[in-house]
Formats: C-alpha cells, structure tokens, sequence
C-alpha cells in the first residue's frame, strides 16, 4: 500500500487530500470537502492534466496581446510541447472569446482559444 499526499487545485480552498493506492490502482480518497477534489486525485496519480493559458501577439488591434487557453486539459506531459506550438503564433483582430487561434495544439487533439474579446 502506497499512499500520495496533494493538494486540489480546482478552488482556492486548497485541500489537502491523501490518496492510497493499491498494486497502483487508487483505494481510496481522504481530505476532499466536495466531489471535485475526488476526480482531481484519481487523474492526478493516474493521468495527470492540465489547463494551459497564457498570451499571443495581437496583429491590426488596439491591444497588444489576447490571452488564450486549451480549450481542454491536455496531458501534464504535453504542457511545454503545446507552448512551444504557441511560438510565432499570433492573432489577427477582431478576435472573439473561443476563437480558435490553434487548432491541434502539439498534437493533442485540443484547439487553443481566444479567452477574450479584442478590436
Ligand atoms: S476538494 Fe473541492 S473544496 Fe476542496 S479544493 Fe478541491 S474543489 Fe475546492
């Protein structure tokens, strides 16, 4: 019996969970204040993932940049393959929340989108 201590990232409550496994299949979940925090440690200790956000360049706007985001989580692994696709990447005004900016990112099957609007 193994047992993993982390802590929820889905609300800044922050709990702390513990989680054991058994022959690395997960027995059970401790700490949780809501069901979300279950589903959290279940992927996290089989298959973690995560929501990238960050920015690209604007191109023919007033602003100069439009933060953007996965419009899924992608596999914790992928993370910097996915920025890395961003380099160069840009956006051309109008642009408008859930515009996809780049579809496919690194190859994982999820687009990123705008996740605001810009003139
Ligand atoms: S278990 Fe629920 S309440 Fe606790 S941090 Fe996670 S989402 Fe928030």
């Amino acid at each position: 019996m193994e047992t993993r201590e982390l802590t929820c990232i889905n609300c800044p409550m922050g709990c702390q969970l513990t989680v054991t496994l058994e022959n690395g299949a997960v027995a059970k979940v401790a700490g949780q204040t809501c069901p979300r925090g279950e589903a959290y440690a279940r992927t996290e200790v089989t298959a973690p993932v995560r929501t990238v956000t960050t920015t690209v360049p604007l191109t023919g706007g007033t602003a100069a940049t439009v933060s953007v985001k996965t419009a899924a989580p992608v596999p914790k692994g992928k993370v910097f393959a996915v920025l890395d696709a961003l380099k160069g990447v840009t956006a051309a005004a109008p642009v408008h929340i859930g515009d996809v900016v780049l579809p496919n990112a690194a190859g994982t099957g999820v687009d990123i989108v705008a996740t605001c609007e810009r003139q």
